[in-house]
Formats: C-alpha cells, sequence, structure tokens
C-alpha cells in the first residue's frame, strides 16, 4: 500500500515523497492500515517500490503486494492522472468491507480498475465484483500480462482465472481481455474469441503503448482477418474427429445424443458450428451447443412450419439445467445478457435462410441447408460454404 496513517492518526502516502524523505519517515514507526486498524511496516528496497506491508494479513485484502502490483497499481494511477480523470488510489468502501485499487470517474460515471497479478480463486473476483456492482461501481478486472501465458498459432489456453478477467468494458463491445505488464509498460488486448473446445480459444491480440488514451484503448478498429476462418475450420474439424476417441462423460452424452438422431458427427451441417461474437461467454464448444439448437429447431420438431420461440426458451433452459450447455464465470456475466451468443446464432440462421423470426415464432425452411455431401470431403463442403456465408458471418461481428 503507499497510504497509511501515522500514530497519532494522520493521513501519509508516499506516492510524492522522495527517498530521503521516505528514509525520515520510516523513524515515525509504527503505521497503522487505514482500512483494519492492522499495523504496517514501512518496506523501503530495491526490489519493490517503497510501500507499507501488514504485519500481519489485512482481512480487506488478504492476498498481499507483490513488486508488479505495486507498480503496476502505480502506472495505472499515473496513466489516469496524465488523462486528467482524477483517480484515487486504495479507496477503502466501508459498505461492502473493499478497497479498490483504483477508483475513477469516466463519462460521469465511477469505475474501478483492479489490477491482479496472483491467481487468487475466481469465486473470490465472482464475489468482489458482484458487491462493486451492488455498491453501483463497475469493475474492470485486468491482469498481468505473464498470466496470459503463451499464445502460439493464434491458440490461447483459457483457464478459468482468464475467463474472468473477459469484459465488455466500457459497454457494448465484443469481449475482451485487458492485461497489463508494468515491466514493459505496456497493455494488451486479446479480443475475437472463437473458442475450439472448453479450454482451447483462437484469438487475436495487440500490444498498445503506454501512451494510449483510455478512450482510444477501447476504440481500436479489429477486423478479422481472412485467414482466421481457415484457422477456425482446422482446429474445429479436428476436434470433431478427435471427438468419438476421447472417454469423457459429457462428450459422450453428445455423442449418444447424435447417434439418437442418426447422425455421425462427421455429417453434421456445415450450419453448425459457426463462429459467432460473443461465443465465448459459453463454456460447451461452439459445435456441441449449436447442433443442440440446430437439431432442436430442424430435426426434433421436424415437418413444423414454426415453433413458437418460448419453446426455444425452454428449451435451452432445460438443456442448461442438465448440464448439456454451460456459461463461463466472466466478469461480462454482470454486465450483459449470456444469451447473446445464440441470438447471434439465430440472426446467422436467419441471414442464411433457414429460419425467420416473425413475432414470437420461428418459421423454419430446411431447404436451403448445406449438406455434406458423401462425394464430397468436409473440406471442399466447408469452402463452398464460406464462400456463399462469409459475408453473413462477418456481418454478426460489425
Ligand atoms: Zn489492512
Amino acid at each position: 500500500m503507499f497510504f497509511a496513517l501515522t500514530n497519532s492518526g494522520k493521513s501519509i502516502t508516499l506516492l510524492k515523497m522522495t527517498v530521503s524523505e521516505i528514509h525520515q519517515l520510516k523513524k515515525e514507526q509504527p503505521f497503522y492500515c487505514p482500512h483494519c486498524n492492522g499495523e504496517l511496516i514501512l518496506k523501503v528496497g530495491s526490489k519493490k517500490l517503497p510501500h507499507f506491508a501488514h504485519k500481519y494479513i489485512c482481512p480487506v485484502k488478504p492476498e498481499g503486494e507483490t513488486a508488479a502490483h505495486l507498480s503496476g497499481k502505480k502506472l495505472l494511477h499515473d496513466w489516469l492522472v496524465a488523462q486528467q480523470l482524477q483517480p484515487k488510489m486504495e479507496i477503502y468502501f466501508p459498505d461492502i468491507n473493499q478497497r479498490a485499487d483504483i477508483l475513477f470517474y469516466w463519462k460521469k460515471k465511477p469505475f474501478i480498475f483492479e489490477f491482479q497479478c496472483s491467481s487468487i480463486p475466481v469465486n473470490e473476483l465472482e464475489r468482489r465484483t458482484k458487491a462493486y456492482h451492488q455498491a453501483n461501481f463497475t469493475p474492470l478486472w485486468i491482469t498481468h500480462q505473464d498470466k496470459i501465458g503463451k499464445i502460439s498459432n493464434h491458440i490461447l489456453s483459457i483457464t478459468d482465472y482468464l475467463s474472468f478477467f473477459i469484459t465488455n468494458f466500457p459497454q457494448n463491445s465484443e469481449p475482451m481481455i485487458l492485461a497489463f505488464h508494468p515491466e514493459k509498460r505496456q497493455f494488451q488486448l486479446i479480443y475475437h474469441f472463437m473458442p475450439i473446445s472448453t479450454r482451447k480459444v483462437l484469438v487475436q491480440q495487440m500490444n498498445i503503448g503506454y501512451q494510449t488514451t483510455l478512450q482510444q484503448l477501447f476504440s481500436f478498429q479489429k477486423p478479422i482477418p481472412q485467414h482466421f476462418f481457415q484457422y477456425w475450420y482446422i482446429y474445429a474439424e479436428k476436434w470433431l474427429f478427435h471427438l468419438p476417441l476421447y472417454n469423457n462423460a459429457r462428450r459422450n452424452k453428445f455423442l449418444t445424443f447424435l447417434y439418437q438422431n442418426n447422425i455421425h458427427p462427421t455429417k453434421l451441417p456445415m450450419e453448425v458450428g459457426v463462429p459467432v461474437p460473443y461465443m465465448i461467454l459459453i463454456e460447451t464448444p461452439p459445435i456441441i451447443w449449436q447442433t443442440y439448437i440446430f437439431l432442436f429447431l430442424f430435426n426434433e420438431n421436424r415437418g413444423r412450419r414454426y415453433i413458437f420461440l418460448k419453446e426455444l426458451t425452454n428449451y435451452l433452459q432445460k438443456i442448461v439445467k442438465e448440464g448439456l450447455l454451460r456459461f463461463r464465470l466472466t466478469q461480462y456475466s454482470f454486465l450483459a445478457n449470456k444469451y447473446m451468443p445464440i441470438k447471434k446464432y439465430l440472426v446467422f440462421l436467419e441471414n442464411v435462410g433457414l429460419v425467420k423470426l416473425k413475432e414470437d415464432k420461428l418459421f423454419v425452411n430446411t431447404s436451403r441447408m448445406t449438406n455434406v455431401h458423401y462425394r464430397k470431403t468436409r473440406q471442399q463442403s466447408f469452402n463452398q460454404f464460406l464462400e456463399k456465408n462469409r459475408g453473413k458471418i462477418l456481418q454478426l461481428f460489425y
């Protein structure tokens, strides 16, 4: 921490002090935590910025502070100062018993930055996020870039911890993860998430300099490169072909479901497993959740001209309850509708003429379906499908 109380109850901060002033201050020990009253030690060393550390654990934020956390917090604070956003550091909210790294107002609304360098349990991140929202603050969790891990061949291996950092900050934007690297003084944006499986996600990333403003950081135009769809196809097909080989109960449930419907995994129509925006919000692999919806519309209700939207909603609730469709726990979940990817998938089906939404009914039309022809390979079918529908998929993202 950079703030403390002296023995006489005076509030002090190390932020604007010189090293010799800090050494002078050290003689005035002990110091106290302004939030829990616990005793603090003033630490001046070479590895970390001068700071106050709890002698015992602080009940408000028990995880302590690493060198990266201290310098990251200070850099993010200075970054907002330079943009005249008047940030306040280490602000304590007694009502919810939480201490925010940084509080600032942007477009007249209160936001909180939490810079996370250690993998604390996701349910703890969830608890703190919930409390901030209840107190009408919008938190933005930023992870240390080292926590992202290596992205090779555009594939990010996403953990539960990383999933939580998926945000739509500031609002209505596509999901992204914001990371910061204090030593390199750079931000990293991860975006255009296209999950292949629960853990493997095709992503794009961008390193952004410290000089960039908050406004600029969230308004970058991020076109989807053409080759992305080929990557997507290769990874998704690989996943599909390996599907029957894994001995995993949840996947077996899906395979059983396919066999009951008389469909071999490689004979799934091309309209299943389409990249749609927000699909990262669903943890179940895209081919699985889209198949459930697809077969509900076109197989289970075969012969009907239309299906009531309410029937689809009931079906979705049922498969969520049964654990066949699972959502990821993200900080996004607090701000937006997690059913967005499903809505976008329905828009796609409408764009390719398979369904038509009219008031509370979904009219179905299977005559335009791209069936996998037995003479053609899936690659050929896919290329044909992509040629015809690339624009329709892309327009979902803009
Ligand atoms: Zn404390």
